[in-house]
């Protein structure tokens, strides 16, 4: 047997240590994770009764077409039904892009540092990878645009950007937008939509009336706290979703996390509430960082890249012998960094107080 040639570049992600495993190895009685920006509210009270609502229901498929959350969403989003693909997350929607258009021959443009899965999946299917570095951990869309060329099928824009948290405004986006050839499909993934609070944000829902080569991602992962479950979607045109819909596996998103994100859904007090207490969390780390004179990028997300002018490995292990599980940058192409969740109050006190006497004994 002989694997696919592009596989043989790529590594399998590598999860971070899970609770359990760096309690055991440290010997640890309280753990606390903040690596993979999930919400550190965990998710609507309304969720665990109407999972439990379900629970005798387990033997039979879930509905494919997810029709009663469809109709909620597309409420909610004020699209049309027909707008809306779900996947099992959102990264898998990025997967079944991939399969819809990418293919040896074709090339697609991203940003890098970015959310890796969409170079990791545009791989798999033989297509060529245009990276365009940041600036200032900021897109760069000018010359994202210079990079496409007729053999393009899609470009990224990873907004707010992951690792960095920075957010492109609506003038900026929509002049790139206006400028991509009508024949790339522009991803917009807003992962981190629901925590971002800036007024020039772009108002993307509105773009795709203009623009039908616009697809936006998002998910229920993030601040609605559905992590586990795997659910997210992507809103688009309809001739684009109908295009994709065969790539798609027929029963891609289980029927808990149907139900758990249209409860979910339901309870915008519990994502204001959220939002909230995000932007209080990041001004913490902002205030740490003043004082400690560290670089940082301000962030539209639930978590922050800090430059800590060392390496980010070293920093790593010194907070998770601590109880405290973070990112380090080093495999996110900031290697003098650490990417942290922003937990509750008292989480990011505790670890910003940890930071200090590392950086105190250290510096
Ligand atoms: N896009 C971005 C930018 C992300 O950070 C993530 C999660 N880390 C995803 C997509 C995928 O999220 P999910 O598959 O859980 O919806």
């Amino acid at each position: 047997m002989v694997v696919k040639e592009q596989l043989k570049t790529l590594k399998p992600y590598q999860p971070g240590k899970p609770i359990d495993m760096v309690k055991k190895e440290y010997n640890l009685t309280k753990v606390v994770k903040l690596a993979s920006n999930e919400n550190p509210f965990g998710c609507s009270q309304l969720v665990p009764k109407a999972m439990h609502d379900y629970f005798d229901q387990m033997a039979v498929y879930p509905d494919g077409y997810a029709a009663e959350l469809r109709t909620e969403l597309s409420n909610h989003l004020n699209v049309n039904e027909d707008q809306l693909i779900f996947g099992n997350g959102s990264d898998e929607v990025v997967q079944i892009i991939c399969r819809s258009y990418l293919h040896k021959g074709t090339n697609t443009v991203m940003a890098t540092p970015t959310f890796p899965q969409y170079r990791h999946n545009a791989v798999i299917e033989g297509a060529e990878i245009r990276e365009i570095p940041l600036i200032n951990g900021e897109h760069d869309l000018n010359n994202m645009l210079k990079a496409i060329d007729d053999h393009t099928k899609v470009v990224w824009v990873c907004n707010p950007n992951n690792p960095t948290g920075v957010y492109i405004k609506e003038e900026k986006l929509v002049e790139f937008i206006d400028q991509v050839p009508k024949h790339v499909l522009i991803v917009l993934d807003e992962a981190y939509y629901e925590y971002v609070t800036k007024d020039d944000y772009p108002n993307s829902i509105q773009l795709l009336n203009t623009y039908p080569n616009v697809m936006i991602l998002r998910t229920f992962s993030k601040a609605y706290g559905l992590a586990s479950l795997r659910i997210g979607y992507g809103i688009s045109h309809p001739n684009i979703i109908k295009e994709m819909e065969p790539a798609r596996e027929p029963f891609n998103t289980n029927a808990l996390a149907q139900k758990a994100a249209l409860v979910a859904l339901s309870d915008q007090e519990f994502i204001n509430y959220c939002r909230k207490e995000n932007e209080k969390g990041l001004k913490q780390y902002y205030e740490f960082c003043e004082e400690y004179h560290l670089t940082y990028f301000p962030s539209q997300g639930n978590f922050i890249l800090i430059d800590f002018n060392r390496d980010a490995n070293e920093l790593f292990e010194e907070l998770l012998k601590r109880g405290y599980i973070v990112r380090s940058g080093k495999a996110l192409g900031y290697p003098t960094s650490l990417r942290i969740t922003v937990g509750k109050k008292e989480q990011n006190e505790e670890i910003i107080n940890h930071l200090k006497e590392i950086l105190d004994k250290k510096g």
